[in-house]
């Protein structure tokens, strides 16, 4: 779990995970595990879509029932909500998939 907050190798700790924000590394720089074979696809997002939509949907009928905005505040104040939780545990999300495929050796091929 460390390792994945951390963002590096799930085998040996050192390497770096991520080349960029959200794209994988192919190989580990440091003790060269084959990275490429564990891939976390669509689940990061799908989980987040899941987790973010239950909690906003919510968030968004309270500020409705309270205050009942123009509905462009809405889109905007909930766009803004959802991009930013999404790009700041999207990473973490995806690193502890890759994490846990690692350590369960459930690579995707
Ligand atoms: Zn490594």
């Amino acid at each position: 779990m460390r390792r994945a907050l951390n963002g590096t190798c799930p085998d040996c700790g050192q390497g770096k995970l991520f080349q960029g924000k959200i794209a994988l590394v192919d190989q580990c720089e440091h003790c060269g595990l084959d990275i490429a074979r564990y891939n976390a696809g669509d689940g990061p997002a799908t989980l987040l879509i899941f987790v973010y939509g239950a909690l906003i949907v919510p968030l968004a009928f309270v500020l409705e029932v309270l205050v009942a905005p123009p509905l462009w505040v809405h889109a905007l104040v909930w766009g803004l909500v959802m991009l930013a939780a999404t790009l700041v545990s999207l990473r973490v999300i995806k690193a502890i998939i890759v994490a846990k495929q690692f350590e369960f050796q459930t690579p995707e091929t």
